[in-house]
Formats: C-alpha cells, structure tokens, sequence
C-alpha cells in the first residue's frame, strides 16, 4: 500500500475547505483561514484505505494543532494493527522449532467412554410441539 501520496492543489483545498463548512472535523470548531493554520486532512488515515482514502468524504479540513495529536494517535493504532495481523497470520518464524510437549504419562485415562451410564437421563421429549389453539 504504498499509492503515491497525491499533492492536493489550491483549488482542491479551497474546494474542500467549503464543502466541509470551515468546521476542523476533529474538534469541531470553526476555522480562521487566516489566523489559523489548516491541513486537509484524512479522517480514515491513507495508511489504511491507500488511494482509496482521497475521496471527499474522507478528506476533511481540520486545525494544524489537531491533526498533529489525531496523527500521533493514529500511528499508534495503526502499529497496533500491523503487530496484530503480523501474529495473527504467523509473518514471525522463530529461529528453533518449537519444542514438543512432555509425553502423557502412562496411566488410566482419566474417562473411558465405553464405560455404562450411571447417571439417570432425563425423559425424552418431542421436538415438536404443536401451540395450543386459541
Ligand atoms: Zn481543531
């Protein structure tokens, strides 16, 4: 997943930071274009969607300051879930086999199914049972 990260122009910025209504979508306050600086932002972060994230509803104008802390919080989560796919599809292999397990040791199993039933079973009962009418 490593899509070339496209550079939004201008154009698509200022498109952008209107359609989603100068709100920074991550606090929810409204923007000062000139005293504040503004990214466009991903709300779904690109490391997971790839170029499937550039879309405009997924593209959102939030404050520099904002964006900053939803990244560093993002890249932590997102570590989480490389580390979690890494062991749940085994990318690890270690450098010695695993070790067998001790062997049982020789005895009686502990149940035998051939053995008679002492406990009584409860009466069998239909599996249908028609509703009473009303
Ligand atoms: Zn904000």
């Amino acid at each position: 997943m490593t899509d070339p990260r496209p550079r939004l122009s201008d154009r698509d910025r200022k498109r952008l930071f209107r359609l989603h209504n100068r709100t920074c979508h991550i606090c929810g306050q409204p923007i000062d274009g000139v005293r504040q600086a503004w990214d466009i932002e991903h709300v779904i972060p690109r490391n997971l969607l790839g170029r499937h994230a550039d879309t405009d509803d997924n593209m959102k104008p939030a404050h520099k300051s904002c964006h900053r802390e939803k990244s560093k919080v993002d890249a932590g989560n997102l570590a989480e879930a490389n580390r979690r796919e890494d062991r749940h599809i085994g990318v690890h292999q270690p450098k010695q086999p695993v070790p067998p397990g001790k062997p049982l040791p020789a005895g009686q199993p502990a149940r035998r199914a051939t053995e008679p039933l002492t406990k009584q079973l409860p009466p069998r009962r239909a599996l249908y049972v028609p509703e009473p009418r009303r």
